[in-house]
């Protein structure tokens, strides 16, 4: 690797975030090179659920959480889970978690998110056109189901709070579920249907298309994995753990759910953990599927992908290091064949992936404490892919010292 300081950036990571920011600043004029241990798509949004969940407003601490919690962790394979071997190592997250449930932070993390999933929603088609990808947006909305007029009910007061943001939805009985999207379980008795929530064909061929965009327009992908960031005079010195060094002008950190790991070596301790998530991705064949459903009370969603039929969801808090626990994604697959009678369950792929998750359910989005040279990107949690076009935005005004388009105080990666 070179030792004089080139003039542009290097993203390092080339998931949704660390890509959507370097076509953002590659569109700005900057010369900018993607470094990735692995090459594009490699992470959590390859595999993840596809939705643009802009009016997912709420952050996941809120009180509502810490209700269904006790119930989601007496289940091993339900919707919450912390692997015994990990409980210690994630206490001190959790109980940020629970701090940041208080009623005045939940008030001021949906007005951070509000802001962000707006900017992301404007953002979003202007970039899907210039990336070429247009054809690649659904808007089919999603319906999330109850089992009981109690379930609808217990959910009211989330959806006044979206009310109050402008978001519309439409609260339905079983026979006008019945009308949108045929063949749920007569268990599901209530609905909301939310027409803002759209969706992407499939987020790995998304994500993909998107490196070659940046290709087509002269940026450099290359392989490497990062161990180090170093400020030098007039730059920045990144190691990689092949023992080289190069040196660049500025950096964006995009490394998902390892960025805390390469923050840490500018001296920056940031509390990010992953919330693992599992999914089967079935055939297309599998399910005459309208929509995005939401099983809200079992946490998983099914997704109509050009790919496939994709059954996932569920949070473990089980760090970097664990093997996955398939089991996971069989446990959800069983539920989804009693919840959509009709579901051919075979020939399905399982997968496993790490949300970037910071307690506070807001991502990390601002400069480094050390220099002002490193910008940070990650931290997205369940919402990397629909927040991706807002992120990048900002970061662009980042790296050009432009005033951003919101207020990213909330953002702050040194908020903790
Ligand atoms: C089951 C599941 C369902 C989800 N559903 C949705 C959804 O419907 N909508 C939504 O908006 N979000 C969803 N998410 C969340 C979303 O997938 C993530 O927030 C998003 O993908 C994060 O993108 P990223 O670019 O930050 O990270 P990643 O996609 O993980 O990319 C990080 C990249 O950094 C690279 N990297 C890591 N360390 C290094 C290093 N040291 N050196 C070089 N490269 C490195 C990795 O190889 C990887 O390519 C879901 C997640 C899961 C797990």
């Amino acid at each position: 690797m070179k030792t004089e300081i080139e003039p542009g950036i290097v993203v390092i990571g080339a998931g949704v975030v660390g890509l959507s920011a370097a076509i953002a600043a590659q569109a700005r004029g900057l010369p900018v090179t993607v470094l990735d241990r692995e090459g594009p798509a490699a992470g959590a949004s390859a595999g993840n659920a596809g939705a643009f969940a802009f009016t997912d407003i709420l952050p996941l601490a809120s009180p509502g959480i810490l209700k269904k919690a006790p119930k989601w962790l007496l289940d091993p394979l339900g919707p919450l889970s912390v692997p015994p071997s990990y409980a210690l190592r994630i206490a001190p997250w959790m109980f940020r978690f629970w701090r940041a449930c208080s009623a005045s932070r939940v008030a001021h993390s949906t007005a951070a998110q509000t802001a962000l999933m707006d900017l992301s929603r404007a953002e979003l088609e202007p970039f899907l056109g210039e990336t070429g990808t247009v054809a690649m947006l659904r808007k089919d909305g999603n319906l999330q189901v109850y089992e009981s007029q109690g379930e609808l009910d217990a959910s009211l007061p989330g959806w006044e709070a979206r009310a109050r943001h402008g978001i519309e939805f439409r609260h339905m009985d079983a026979a006008e579920m019945a009308e949108i999207q045929p063949g749920l379980a007569a268990r599901f008795t209530h609905g909301t249907f939310t027409p803002g929530w759209y969706s992407i064909a499939d987020p790995k061929l998304y994500t993909l298309a998107l490196a070659d965009h940046f290709r087509a327009r002269g940026g450099m992908i290359e392989h490497a994995e990062v161990s180090g960031l170093t400020p030098v005079e007039g730059g920045m010195e990144i190691a990689t753990i092949d023992g080289r060094t190069r040196r660049v002008a500025h950096v964006v950190l995009a490394a998902g759910a390892f960025s805390h790991r390469i923050a840490r070596t500018l001296g920056e301790s940031i509390p990010l953990e992953t919330e693992r998530g599992y999914n089967t991705t079935l055939p297309p064949d599998a399910f005459d599927l309208r929509m995005q459903v939401t099983f809200g009370g079992h946490g998983f969603v099914v997704t109509r992908l050009s790919t496939g039929i994709r059954v996932g969801g569920a949070v473990e808090l089980g760090g970097l290091e664990l093997p996955p626990n398939f089991r996971r994604s069989q446990a959800m697959l069983e539920k989804a064949r009693q919840f959509l009678p009709g579901l051919k369950p075979e020939g399905g792929v399982q997968w496993m992936g790490f949300r970037p998750s910071l307690p506070d359910s807001l991502p990390a989005i601002g400069r480094a404490r050390a220099t002002e040279r490193v910008v940070y990107a990650f931290g997205h949690g369940h919402l990397g892919l629909t927040q991706s076009a807002g992120t990048a935005r900002l970061i662009a005004e980042l790296l050009t010292d432009r005033k951003t388009a919101i207020d990213i105080s909330a953002f702050s990666p040194q908020r903790f």
